[in-house]
């Protein structure tokens, strides 16, 4: 096992690796720019390092600082939380050249996965789902002619290096498909520096379902069921919970097992989610996060695993402790993402949290690193916390994410949780009836 972990992220992912590693016994370091000298990931640290000014691409982003800074410590593992380096193979690469472990899979699943063609022929391969399309990048107009003709209209047109939405055009008939084409290869060549892309037939109505998998390298791999993530602004997730409505456990087991031998036959190591879209019965994959997850602790709660510490252990060349029978999903959680931003406008609202009140009680939690007094700086996610609760029922659940709503206060900044105490009553969440449009055209009414 690890002697000392450092952390190379800020906020509530920072205070929640930092709980795992406590647990575990592992020493931990914390890094912050000097915007976070005051946070409370690095007021709960055993150590801290400065790596540098507010802005991320000179802090949380700086690789010789961040080595420096496991240097200096003598941090002997790095866990990158989400966002940031977490899905960097080159800082995977940097790390092993300095014999120190990242905490996370290897620098060539990470690669693989963030090439969205070469991510999706790999798991076709292994025999996940995956949405009709061509088989690799397309440049030429007829022959993407010929592959949309062969799957039907609309189709949409993907950059292979797409992230956050972007580079991604649909072509609803033949003769959007050439400027569906330019358009999405020029943005994702500004964007991602690489105009390569590619066609996939267009889903009109898909829930966002995804699997997580635990798996250790060496053959050993289990799924721990679904979270549903459709309700979704901008393509951001604002809702998850676990288990789907929209699953029932058969559908569940089928594409749970599906997932967990491909992801033991790559010999993937870690935590991963495996996204797909879901219509009509049919799983289609979209991609695979090679990382913990922001929304994990919904998994957590229906299945009692702790995953930062499954993460931890695998990545210290631990084998897997659970096989799927071991895997018992029980009850119903949903998470809430409370943002620092009005929750009509969306606009970001940094500032001093004056007063706070967080909510508690059986099946409650907070992950958080918010406290009374502290300022939201302006330079990062607006992500300042999550809600997440437990019930025995989605309807259980439900009636105390209500309660909770009701007790959450916090004064001095704008948040989202206003949004969310409307969600909570609406009658389409109480059915589970929505799909990755639903919220969009709820806030547009
Ligand atoms: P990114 O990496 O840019 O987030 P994804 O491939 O994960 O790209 O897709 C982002 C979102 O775009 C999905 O959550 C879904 O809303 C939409 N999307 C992607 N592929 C399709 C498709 N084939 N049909 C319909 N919508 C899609």
């Amino acid at each position: 096992m690890f002697d000392k972990v450092l952390i190379a992220n800020r906020g509530e992912i920072a205070l929640r690796i930092q709980r795992a590693c406590r647990e575990l016994g592992i020493a931990t370091v914390a890094v912050h720019s000097t915007a976070d000298e005051n946070a409370m990931h690095v007021r709960l640290a055993d150590e801290s390092v400065c790596i540098g000014p507010p802005a991320a691409t000179e802090s949380y982003l700086n690789i010789p600082a961040l080595i420096t800074a496991c240097e200096i410590t003598g941090a002997d593992a790095v866990h990158p939380g989400y966002g940031f380096l977490s899905e960097n193979a080159r800082f995977a690469d940097i790390l092993d050249d300095h014999n120190i472990a990242f905490i996370g899979p290897s620098a060539d699943h990470i690669r693989t996965m963030g090439d969205k063609i070469e991510a999706k022929r790999t798991v076709a391969a292994l025999g996940i789902p995956v949405v009709p399309g061509s088989e690799g990048g397309v440049s030429d107009p007829d022959e993407a002619r010929a592959i949309a003709a062969g799957i039907g209209y609309p189709v949409l047109v993907k950059a292979a290096s797409g992230g956050g939405g972007r580079g991604m055009k649909v072509a609803k008939t033949e003769s959007d498909l050439e400027e569906a084409m330019q358009t999405a290869s020029r943005e994702a060549a500004a964007a991602f520096g690489d105009g390569t892309i590619y066609i996939e037939k267009f889903l009109g109505r898909p829930r966002h379902i995804e699997i997580q998998v635990l798996s250790d390298g060496k053959g050993n791999a289990v799924h721990l069921g679904e979270r549903d993530c459709s309700l979704q602004r901008r393509h951001q997730k604002v809702w998850e919970e676990a288990l789907s409505p929209a699953l029932n456990s058969e559908q569940r087991e089928t594409i749970g097992n599906t997932v967990a031998k491909a992801v033991a036959e790559m010999r993937y190591e870690g935590v991963g989610t495996v996204e797909f879209l879901y219509e009509n019965g049919e799983f289609y994959f979209i991609e695979m996060n090679t990382r913990l997850q922001v929304e994990h602790p919904v998994t957590e709660m229906i299945t009692g695993l702790d995953l930062v510490q499954e993460q931890i252990r695998v990545a210290s060349g631990a084998e897997l402790l659970y096989s799927q029978e071991d895997i018992v999903f029980s009850g119903h959680a949903i998470e809430c993402r409370i943002n620092a931003e009005n929750a009509e406008t969306f606009v970001p609202s940094p500032g001093t949290v004056v007063s706070l009140h967080q909510p508690g009680g059986l099946g409650v939690r907070v992950d958080s690193a918010i406290y009374q007094g502290y300022t939201v700086p302006p330079y990062y996610d607006s992500l300042i916390g999550k809600l997440i609760v437990f019930g025995k029922s989605r309807q259980e659940c439900l009636m105390r994410l209500r309660r909770c709503l009701g007790e959450y206060v916090i004064e001095g900044i704008e948040t989202t949780i206003p949004l969310f105490q409307r969600l909570v009553s609406d009658p389409d969440i109480l059915n589970g009836d929505y799909d990755i449009h639903w919220l969009e055209e709820y806030l547009d009414n």
